[in-house]
């Protein structure tokens, strides 16, 4: 047994004697749930099993044994708005009153359609109940009106539940993500994966005109954060353009970066642009967006309806309660309210204190760690500089130190992405709730040090 997995049971005990409610509801869970939670994404925890919430209010959570955690995980960016925000919560209840869910459209998507292509700058929306839903009816799109087969994706990518971007580079070929299972799909047939940042594989890939769309985030976050190298995104834009591929810039998490995402921010044009998890303050959501381009070939294929046609065709991207009355109200709320220039002002000042913080604790004692920010969102990651690609990641990443790690923080009160070491800052995260976390991750390198890792 190393010395970081005695470490590990040391605060796996201490999360279970001090969480004795959340442990009982947790063997509870074990009768009713296939792996234990509602969700099967609630098991990843490192404590070894989720705090249960009685309530989470701002930039906090309390849960049921009283304890209260500053909330760095958000959701996974679901609760980006910060949890309970009044106004999302006022435009919920106003709207729950008048009715969720008709397959007809309220007026306050006009308003939403327009500042979503105010925001983002593309001219045509489409919502989904989820940013998996929204990647899913893009990708779509995109074989329909280039007639090819496969998506191509970045080896550490994660776009949802999109089995196409459930791949990665191994030996060279395409492999399983995580060990996600194949599911008996040859994934080679739909998928091609190359590295992040590496013009020319791009290049050779797009070369055989099979690829309908490359499927990105503008820079990776969902393998630790991987920066974009500079002059790739210009790269793949141009590329893309030359081989008739469409560009796909998923902004889910990288909406991090200010009010219209990364892409607006650095002047990429995207073809197609996908949002959701905050983008109606956590009500159930998605959306993309597309070029004039795009809506025009679209067009071509499946017309807009004519009623008197019965048998026109549809799009068959799922979501019967897309764009219902309580998403389009609460879309309406964050994007007017809460989601503000001013906000992401503070979150991100916010974010590089946070950095800040945590760098000086690296630099201090001489860790071989990076920090990574990109607007309101930050990254720590035990490897001395980014990695270039998830060649990189898989090839130094410190699983054992960030369970670690993550156990350590939700003794302390803390809580992250329980995937990888990610902190994101929400409108009411308060400069004191950055201390808190500077403070333990001190206590957390101090106690390596006296256990001699
Ligand atoms: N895109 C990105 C970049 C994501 O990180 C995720 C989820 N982590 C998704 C899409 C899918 O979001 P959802 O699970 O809410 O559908």
């Amino acid at each position: 047994m190393t010395v970081i997995d005695r470490l590990l049971d040391r605060e796996q005990d201490r999360f279970k004697r001090e969480h004795p409610r959340s442990f009982a509801d947790w063997q509870e869970g074990q009768r009713h749930f296939l792996y234990g939670g509602p969700s099967h994404w609630m098991r990843r925890w490192a404590g070894g099993f989720p705090i249960y919430v009685d309530e989470a209010s701002g930039a906090h959570i309390r849960d049921v044994d009283g304890r209260d955690y500053v909330d760095f995980c958000l959701g996974d960016t679901g609760g980006m708005c910060g949890h309970a925000p009044e106004a999302v919560t006022n435009a919920a209840m106003r709207q729950l009153r008048r009715g969720v869910t008709t397959m007809l459209p309220t007026e306050d998507s006009l308003w939403v359609g327009a500042e979503l292509t105010r925001r983002f700058g593309l001219p045509y929306w489409t919502l989904t109940t989820s940013a998996t839903d929204a990647n899913r009816g893009a990708i779509r799109i995109a074989r329909m009106i280039t007639g090819r087969p496969k998506v191509l994706v970045f080896s550490g990518c994660y776009h949802g539940g999109v089995e196409e971007a459930h791949v990665e580079l191994r030996d060279g070929r395409v492999g399983m993500r995580n060990m996600i299972h194949p599911n008996g799909v040859d994934h080679s047939a739909v998928s091609k994966v190359v590295e992040f940042n590496d013009v020319e594989a791009l290049e050779r890939a797009l070369s055989d005109h099979d690829v309908a769309c490359v499927l990105t985030e503008p820079l990776m976050t969902n393998f630790g954060m991987i920066p974009v190298a500079d002059g790739f995104l210009e790269a793949l834009r141009d590329l893309t353009r030359r081989t008739g591929t469409v560009l796909i810039i998923d902004e889910t998490h990288t909406i991090s970066s200010g009010p219209g995402g990364y892409a607006r921010l650095n002047g990429l044009e995207p073809d197609m642009l996908v949002a959701g998890k905050a983008i109606a303050g956590g009500i159930p959501a998605g959306i993309f967006g597309v070029s004039q381009e795009i809506a025009e070939r679209l067009w071509v294929i499946v017309p807009k309806v004519d009623p008197r046609v019965r048998q026109s065709a549809h799009l068959g991207i799922g979501g019967t309660l897309a764009g219902n009355a309580l998403a389009i109200a609460t879309m309406r709320a964050v994007l007017e309210e809460v989601l503000t220039p001013e906000n992401f002002e503070r979150m991100i000042a916010n974010a590089s204190r946070l950095a800040e913080g945590a760098r000086a604790i690296i630099a201090e004692n001489r860790l071989p760690w990076h920090v990574t920010q990109i607007g309101a969102r930050v990254e720590i990651m035990f490897m001395p500089e980014p990695p270039r690609n998830g060649a990189d990641v898989i090839a130094a990443r410190r699983g054992d130190l960030e369970t670690l790690l993550h156990a350590f923080y939700m003794n302390e009160g803390i809580l992250v992405t329980p995937f990888h070491t990610m902190f994101l800052m929400c409108p009411p995260t308060t400069t004191e709730d950055v201390d808190r976390h500077t403070a333990v991750f001190g206590r957390f390198v101090a106690l390596l040090r006296e256990a001699g890792v």
